[in-house]
């Protein structure tokens, strides 16, 4: 579905993502992992086109990435982006925030957008709090929201850069179980994180990077219980 080719990338003279070859399957779960500064998140950003590359090419379902206009609007929808920090509008209600990009860009009928905005909050666990505004959720809440938001884009694919990494440890789970359940119902997706214990249970498979180069793929089983290279050793032997 996603297809990574001799990827490329620069920020002036750091050679930030170095060859990338990746391809990742329809419903299928990659988790990304490495030491920070490897360049997972320029990996993503990439992805949907946030970052431009330098040599290479990104297909997705066979497109490559178009440079601007209505492509571009297209494959954001097509690609869904979870952050780190929520990303959600302030002044806009949670249904408001999920109703707003199939309105806007997928310029559907309002009412089938709210009707499926509520049951997207229904299923990441925040359909009370449809009617509040981001501030008054915790950290945990907004998260899913966000995750709803994307959602709501019916993407292709979704993205998520250490969506749990800003959170309380006590909101950590309530994420990643809305995440595995999405793993679990065939959604493809990309993960960035630093949970293990994601990794482990949910990865198709793991990618581990480092200096911008991908160092390492493997299952999750064989990645944590027998990493060959003694880059990923060393990555393990400091966060397990
Ligand atoms: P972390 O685990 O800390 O999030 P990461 O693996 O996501 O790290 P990236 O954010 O992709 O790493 O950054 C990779 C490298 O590129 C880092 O050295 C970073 O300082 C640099 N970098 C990232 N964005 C830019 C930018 N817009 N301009 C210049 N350098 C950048
Ligand atoms: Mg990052």
């Amino acid at each position: 579905l996603v297809v990574l080719d001799s990827v490329n990338k620069h920020f002036g003279a750091l050679h930030v993502l170095q060859d990338i070859n990746l391809t990742i399957k329809r419903g299928e779960v990659v988790v990304v992992i490495g030491p920070s500064g490897s360049g997972k998140s320029t990996l993503c950003r990439t992805i949907n086109r946030l970052e431009t590359i330098d040599d290479g090419s990104i297909t997705i379902d066979g497109d490559s990435l178009p440079d601007e206009g209505r492509g571009l609007a297209r494959l954001r929808a097509d690609v869904g982006m979870v952050f780190q920090s929520f990303n959600l509008f302030a002044h806009k209600t949670v249904l408001e925030n999920v109703m707003l990009g199939p309105i806007k860009v997928r310029r559907q009928n309002k009412d089938e957008v709210q009707a499926r905005a509520r049951k997207l909050l229904d299923r990441v666990g925040v359909g009370s709090q449809a009617d509040k505004y981001p501030a008054q959720l915790s950290g945990g809440q907004q998260q899913r929201v966000a995750i709803a938001r994307a959602l709501a884009m019916e993407p292709k694919v979704m993205l998520f850069d250490e969506p749990t990494s800003a959170l309380d440890p006590e909101m950590i789970n309530e994420v990643l179980e809305v995440m595995q359940q999405l793993a679990r119902e065939g959604m493809t997706m990309v993960v960035v994180t630093h949970e293990m214990g994601f990794a482990r249970s949910a990865a198709d498979r793991v990618v581990f990077m480092a200096d911008g180069r991908i160092v390492e793929e493997a299952t999750p089983h064989q990645f944590f219980d027998n990493p060959r290279s003694d880059r990923a050793k060393d990555f393990l032997s400091k966060i397990l």
